[in-house]
């Protein structure tokens, strides 16, 4: 009631704007950059991409869906033991007769969300024809790492139908740090050139950062993402010797060197929080549950539907849609978790670059570049932060730099004992 009358004279609203400013005034600032307003293209961009996001989805399912319940996958499977003969060579036949199968099926959508979406908003500046090579490298690079490894689990369902989960969720985790170990080497070079930086005044500057970050073999590689897209970003990928932190080329070009560092120092808060190995672990946990979940409802499923789906045993390699189905929908209610994990740490490493540049202007920049480049929404809904954002938004990632800077108001630093 008091505050009512308060509102109801003029006069002593100027009161409480005054005594707002005040407190406001009290509360740490450590830099005035506002979060720009999206623009209707972004917001268009955003809001087209939450129907595509949830199209995608659906399609996820869909696809080995019609695989199982058409019982087409028996089919193809029978087909690839007469083709294949022997056991190794019917399965990799299923596995590139599927890819294949469903690359045609998937391709509608992936080409107008990857190529045609991209360059209407002028974020792609790829030929159709790299688009496309790039495309089919991936499906064999998809097709190669199958035949590779899909006949273990194989292995293992038909050695131990009881315990295939916990030896197949042990083998998944070994083979995911050995495709993150081979990814820089092997894979990326497949796609783009990297190399060192070209800007040697830069380089020694980021070199001097990550000197002070106790990183002593930085390696900072320069990738020329240019011919593939205008928007901007860096990141830590690689283990031991493989490790190493990319900027993209086009990063270079938008941004200015102080909020280069800053990007830089992002980064460098990834690799000395060891956050690469964070999130192997965390997949191992995550791999263990969702192998337990898919071994118990895959079983209920083939006592059910083993009919309509065309093979009698999990063990045939006509399973594969439907591991591929429980993967999805498991991942789709796991997701959460994992986004929030990711975001947690994102914060962590934003904290670790603005402690040590102590810039939080540029940092604030470097945040609105990366907003302005990729047609972002600073300000995403609750359903888009909860199952699509593996980082914070950008506007609250700005806020923070806003406000946290506790070497003006002689607090200690969170990750001060890293720096040299
Ligand atoms: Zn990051």
């Amino acid at each position: 009631m008091k505050w009512f009358n308060l509102l109801q004279e003029k006069t002593k609203i100027w009161d409480i704007r005054e005594m707002l400013e005040t407190l406001l005034a009290a509360l740490p600032e450590c830099s005035h950059v506002a979060v720009p307003e999206a623009t209707e293209q972004a917001m268009r961009y955003y809001r087209s991409g939450n129907v595509l996001w949830f199209l995608g989805q659906l399609w996820s399912l869909g696809v080995p869906l019609l695989f199982l319940v058409s019982g087409f996958t028996g089919k193809l499977s029978a087909l690839s033991q007469r083709w294949g003969k022997k056991w190794y060579f019917t399965i990799v036949i299923y596995l590139m007769l599927f890819i294949l199968l469903s690359t045609l099926l998937n391709f509608p959508l992936d080409v107008y969300a990857g190529f045609f979406r991209e360059h209407a908003y002028g974020l792609s500046t790829q030929s159709f024809g790299r688009w496309l090579g790039n495309y089919g490298k991936g499906v064999m690079i998809t097709i190669i790492s199958a035949a590779a490894f899909v006949w273990i689990f194989y292995w293992l369902l038909k050695k131990s139908p009881r315990r295939w989960w916990l030896y197949g969720a042990f083998v998944s985790i070994a083979i995911s740090f050995f495709m993150m170990l081979i990814q820089p080497i092997w894979i990326d070079p497949l796609f783009n050139t990297f190399g060192p930086m070209k800007d040697k005044g830069l380089e020694k500057e980021i070199l001097g950062l990550a000197a002070r970050a106790g990183i002593d073999h930085g390696r900072v590689f320069e990738v020329d993402m240019s011919q593939d897209t205008n928007t901007v970003n860096a990141y830590v990928i690689g283990f031991g010797s493989t490790n190493r932190i990319v900027l993209w080329d086009t990063t270079i070009e938008q941004m200015k060197p102080d909020e280069i560092l800053f990007v830089m120092g992002h980064e460098m808060g990834h690799y000395v929080l060891h956050h690469l190995w964070w999130s192997l672990a965390y997949f191992s946990v995550l791999a263990l549950v969702i192998f337990y979940l898919i071994y118990r409802t895959s079983n209920y499923l083939m006592k059910r539907y083993s009919k309509r789906f065309g093979f009698k045993k999990l063990s045939n390699i006509a399973s594969v849609p439907l591991f591929l189905l429980l993967i999805t929908i498991f991942s789709f209610m796991t997701d959460p978790l994992s986004n929030a994990i990711s975001r947690c740490m994102e914060h962590e490493a934003d904290r670790f670059g603005l402690e040590i540049t102590q810039n939080n202007e540029a940092a604030a920049n470097a945040f609105i570049v990366l907003q302005q480049t990729n047609l972002a929404n600073p300000r995403p809904g609750l359903l888009y932060k909860i199952w699509r954002s593996s980082h914070p938004a950008l506007g609250e990632r700005i806020d923070f730099c806003n406000s946290y800077c506790p070497w003006n108001q002689d607090q200690p630093e969170k990750y001060g004992k890293y720096f040299r």
